[in-house]
């Protein structure tokens, strides 16, 4: 099974939208696949056509155990999309409550690791959703995660938070002992403007070594597409940015070990 985080401290950048394209090509491909919305927001459960303010079972359930996960548990909740192969492991809007709740709870960055070990043999990609803020859902992903998407609107000042996301990363990465390996993903790119020129420019010069060489493109499909509950398989795959994700995808793996032959020496 390979985890992959999408995950970037800013909103608004393409997250869910990558884990929704991503998830739905490799599903298209004959994967087993398990997206998991770790967003209280819930933007991922609603694409798939599932209310996150009045949904019964969620990946808060997960939490309910002082740390452990029950026998038998994220398998119950886990469900169907209308997309065949790809699996939802649902959000809802009570993870907003999280944070108060685990004060003090040992075991709580390691949920979403147990929960994916107990269906280690049942998928082939688990792609893992997340919220802006850095908190125990995010610090639960880290963990989880061999490998790290992180998406970057090329837009003026897109290095300041990607600097800032990386501070993070290499923040919980220490306290975890791990080592993770990233792609950062220039995304909503538009190349009749500056903004989205010059930005792409910046992040080639500033990360040379960890940026993926293509771009994302401003595609209205996937704005049409939020607001249908589409997948990939549902749209035109010949649309410019299905095409870019797939492209994306079929780089991956190698960036992928490139990255982590570079951290063992
Ligand atoms: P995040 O999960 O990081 O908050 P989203 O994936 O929800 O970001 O994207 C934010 C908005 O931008 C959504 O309305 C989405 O439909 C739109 N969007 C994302 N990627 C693209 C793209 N490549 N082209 C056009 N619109 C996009
Ligand atoms: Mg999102």
């Amino acid at each position: 099974m390979r985890i992959w985080a999408v995950a970037n401290q800013k909103g608004g950048v393409g997250k869910t939208t990558s884990v929704v394209a991503l998830g739905g090509l490799l599903a298209e491909r004959g994967k087993r696949v398990l997206v998991v919305d770790l967003d209280p927001h819930g933007s991922l459960t609603s694409w798939f056509g599932y209310d996150p303010d009045t949904i019964s079972h969620s990946v808060f359930d997960l939490f309910q155990h002082q740390g452990k996960v029950p026998d038998g548990l994220t398998a119950q909740l886990i469900t169907e999309t209308s997309c065949k192969g790809l699996s939802l492991l649902p959000a809802s809007t009570a993870l907003a409550t999280l944070e108060r709740k685990m004060v003090g709870v040992s075991g709580m960055g390691l949920i979403i690791s147990r929960a994916l070990a107990q269906i280690w043999d049942d998928f082939d990609y688990v792609l893992l959703d997340n919220t802006p803020s850095l908190g125990v859902l995010m610090v639960n992903a880290l963990a989880a995660a061999q490998h790290l998407i992180i998406p970057v609107q090329t837009e003026f000042l897109a290095l300041k938070g990607l600097e800032r996301m990386l501070h993070t990363l290499e923040m919980i990465m220490r306290s975890q002992k791990n080592t993770l390996s990233y792609t950062i993903v220039p995304t909503l790119f538009d190349r009749r403007t500056q903004a989205s020129v010059k930005s792409l420019n910046q992040l080639r010069k500033s990360y040379p070594d960890t940026l993926w060489k293509f771009a994302i493109p401003v595609d209205t499909k996937f704005r049409d597409a939020s607001h249908a509950g589409l997948t990939p398989s549902a749209l035109d795959s010949e649309t410019h940015g299905v095409r870019a994700y797939a492209r994306l995808l079929n780089d991956l793996p190698s960036l992928t070990r490139a990255r982590s032959e570079q951290q063992h020496g």
